[in-house]
């Protein structure tokens, strides 16, 4: 016990690009903007269906295609694209480089540049707590409502996750969740009934849930999600939840947003296509004035 953790990975990025703020997904967070998208190596968690595989499953020694981006050079980067809204820590598990992370948000808090963490939640509360005035955004997965899920699938635990959006919740910055849909793994109807009840309690009804088909990688070989099944628990959690989102499959209706009060839709999705139809510049409904996104 004892002595001192060195990081290996500060300052090195793995992946990195300019994507729309829909793809990381968050619905309500400036929709239509683009967002500058870096990803370190690692993760805490080891999913047997990371579609990320390649970058979060491996040790510094074992990749040898890192960029080096000082924390300066970032910033300037995001900001010399008027166009940019910010940076996002995405692609691996973000948690996994704090120090760069924390360090470049730290930078950017003063700029016009937005932060935003696409992480798995997997984080205690003291480091949580230090990195939140930083972070504008969060999309937290919730990858499942069981701890046998989360034991046999991602060799980690489901309740450190809870209380990390718990923790997001009460903060002041945005949340959304995603939950990826994995056949016979996560879709029994009554554990999900049990979930989106929870976030509905927990975090509120307003708070954005993206629904993600999955599809066979890394360790895992099970069909994709079928679309039914999507479907069916779209429905259940419409029934807890203002706004529910279904992702990486073609639908339109379901991927674009309404008015909860008057059901006008108020953003046009297809694809990454984004269009906002029906929202005032103070993201109210413009047929009925009810509130519905807070940044845009
Ligand atoms: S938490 Fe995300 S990046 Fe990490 S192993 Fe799981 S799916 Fe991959």
């Amino acid at each position: 016990m004892g002595g001192d953790l060195y990081t290996e990975i500060f300052e090195k990025v793995a992946a990195y690009g300019s994507d729309p703020i829909e793809k990381k997904p968050l619905y309500h967070f400036y929709p239509g903007s683009k967002i500058l998208s870096i990803g370190t190596i690692g993760c805490n968690l080891k999913c047997s269906f990371c579609q990320n595989y390649r970058i979060s499953q491996v040790s510094p020694d074992e990749f040898d295609n890192f960029k080096l981006f000082s924390t300066e050079e970032l910033v300037q980067i995001a900001l010399n694209d008027e166009d940019n809204l910010g940076v996002a820590f995405t692609y691996s598990e973000p948690g996994i480089a704090y120090e760069y992370m924390y360090e470049m948000a730290k930078r950017a808090l003063n700029t016009r540049l937005k932060s935003v963490l696409v992480t798995n939640g997997y984080i205690n509360k003291a480091p949580l707590l230090r990195l939140l005035p930083y972070i504008d955004a969060f999309n937290v997965d919730l990858k499942a409502f069981s701890e046998n899920f989360y034991h046999k699938m991602t060799h980690a635990k489901l309740e450190p996750v809870k209380n990390s959006i718990r923790i997001i919740a009460q903060s002041e910055s945005h949340l959304e969740l995603t939950n990826l849909v994995i056949p016979g793994m996560n879709d029994d109807f009554d554990e999900f009934e049990e979930m989106v009840r929870w976030i509905a309690g927990e975090t509120g009804k307003d708070t954005p849930l993206h629904l993600s088909r999955y599809f066979p990688a890394f360790k895992q070989n099970i069909a994709a999600t079928p679309v039914n099944t999507l479907l069916d628990l779209f429905e259940i959690a419409v029934r807890h939840l203002n706004y529910v989102y279904l992702g990486n499959v073609a639908d339109e209706r379901r991927s674009s947003t309404y008015c909860s009060k008057c059901h006008q839709r108020v953003i046009d999705r297809s694809g990454y296509y984004t269009e906002i139809s029906g929202l005032d510049k103070k993201g109210n409904c413009t047929n009925c004035h009810h509130h519905i996104i807070d940044y845009i």
